[in-house]
């Protein structure tokens, strides 16, 4: 979980960069950083911080980001922990010049070739799988800098969209699967690459295309040229699925799919499985209500907002010394008792994770009155951690994978449950699920879709 932008050409490259983290601020709230180039001197600078794009940048720090090229992350540590030092950009001086690196994805032999690195004698500053493309990036001596790159990621597995500024361009790739997103904008004259396109809405760009898996786009003075990574014949994509159904945001455009029109597709192939009579549909917000008001269309049963969620949950908040019950899910939601009251009502989200949310909210809409609860998620269960870069907990934390549907509905206290079917969540993006599928969807069913040796694939699923 992160998100990239860079831009090319523009006398705001920095400030573009700033609004273009803010609107990818949901794919990381843990730490953001801005590198600018192009400026007196051929300087990199950087501005990095914890916290929200809009709290790290001020008017000051950004004015010291000169010139007319940027690049930007904002992180939500999978790898590497959340100290400073992880933030991204990485700068480095290399003999061929400084080039600075964001990545969003998650490496799956990181720790490998991070070990073999330094048993030649590298030295890595960061805990950050990143590091390793940068050791890579610097080794590698073709005079092309899109050559080196090819070749340092040759020697990585997993997945990585990536990001590269040197003094002389901008480079934007895409892993031969495509796992996660990364798209062309273009804003007068100058070119922005950024994670969704969303991003694009907010500077007023408009769309160019969508970077394709194993691509490499270079900007520069010359304009926009492409290459290919690897020259497969048949790549096989693996896009992710779960952006589609939780982590992306609901206006973007992403894997040529509307993201909206997805859950919205979700919700009601869900209703098509799986409605039972109720009085009422309601979302989790905000995760929920696309496929809730799918659900809602195709069941034909009233939608309405049951629930609804605080905009102003801060990351520190002072608890009472009188314990109240569930506070922080009340923090986050609360239950509009008026709609609720004697009603059977179906609760649609996207996803269970360790089961703790829904069972709060099953609660806290029995207290507000309901009558009957059915839970409905748009998604299948979710039962393996993710590899690439998704933020999951660990195995044994998902309540999924070693519970069956019925203990889970029981661990709620739902009087139903239901998960989209695997074949439908595919159908739902209009995707197969033989081996001509273009999404990856591990997480639901623990295939692996890299050549891993069997016993690697067991450690890194956590069933080992
Ligand atoms: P849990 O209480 O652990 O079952 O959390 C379930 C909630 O977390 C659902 O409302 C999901 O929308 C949301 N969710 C799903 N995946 C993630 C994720 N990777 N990070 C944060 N929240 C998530």
């Amino acid at each position: 979980m992160c998100g990239v932008f860079g831009i090319w050409g523009h006398p705001e490259a920095a400030k573009l960069t700033y609004l273009g983290l803010h609107a990818l601020q949901h794919r990381g709230q843990e730490a953001a950083g801005i590198v600018a180039a192009g400026g007196e001197g051929e300087r990199f600078l950087r501005h990095l911080g914890r916290g929200h794009v809009a709290d790290i940048f001020s008017n000051d720090a950004l004015e010291t980001l000169v010139g007319d090229r940027a690049i930007g992350h904002v992180r939500y540590s999978t790898a590497g922990g959340s100290a400073l030092q992880n933030t991204q950009p990485i700068v480095v001086d290399t003999m061929r010049g400084a080039v600075a690196v964001a990545h969003n994805g998650n490496l799956v032999d990181a720790m490998q070739v991070r070990g073999d690195l330094e048993r030649e004698g590298a030295i890595f500053s960061t805990q950050s799988d990143t590091e390793v493309i940068v050791h890579l990036l610097a080794r590698a001596r073709a005079p092309r800098v899109q050559d080196r790159l090819r070749s340092a990621v040759a020697g990585v597995r997993g997945a990585y969209t990536l990001l590269v500024m040197t003094k002389d361009a901008i480079i934007g790739v895409r892993d031969p699967q495509g796992f996660r997103p990364l798209v062309i904008g273009k804003v007068g004259d100058a070119y922005v690459l950024a994670s969704e396109t969303c991003v694009l809405d907010l500077i007023e760009a408009e769309l160019v295309r969508e970077v394709e898996p194993g691509e490499m786009v270079t900007i520069d003075k010359r304009g926009i040229t492409s290459e290919r990574l690897v020259h497969d014949p048949n790549p096989k994509q693996r896009a992710c699925i779960f952006e589609l159904v939780y982590f992306a945001r609901p206006d973007s455009v992403i894997f040529d799919r509307s993201v909206y029109e997805a859950r919205f597709e979700m919700g009601r192939q869900l209703a098509r499985e799986s409605a039972i009579s109720a009085d009422l549909v309601i979302p989790v917000p905000d995760s929920g209500v696309a496929a809730a008001i799918g659900f809602a269309e195709e069941a034909k049963i009233p939608f309405r907002h049951g629930l609804l969620r605080s905009h102003y949950v801060g990351r520190t908040f002072i608890e009472p010394e009188q314990s109240i019950r569930h506070f922080g899910v009340k923090l986050k939601l609360s239950a509009v008792r008026s709609v609720l009251k004697g009603k059977r009502v179906i609760v649609v989200d996207d996803s269970i994770v360790r089961g703790t949310t829904s069972r709060k909210i099953v609660k806290m809409l029995r207290g507000a009155g309901a009558t009957e609860v059915h839970m409905r998620i748009s998604s299948p269960p979710t039962k393996f951690p993710c590899l690439w870069g998704i933020d999951t907990p660990t195995r044994a934390e998902l309540i999924a994978s070693s519970h069956s549907i019925d203990e889970i509905a029981k661990y709620i206290t739902a009087d139903s449950l239901a998960y989209l079917s695997l074949e439908g969540l595919h159908r739902s993006v209009q995707d197969r699920t033989d081996a001509a599928r273009k999404f990856c969807n591990t997480c639901f069913t623990g295939e692996v879709p890299h050549e891993m040796p069997e016993d690697e694939k067991l450690v890194q699923l956590g069933a080992r």
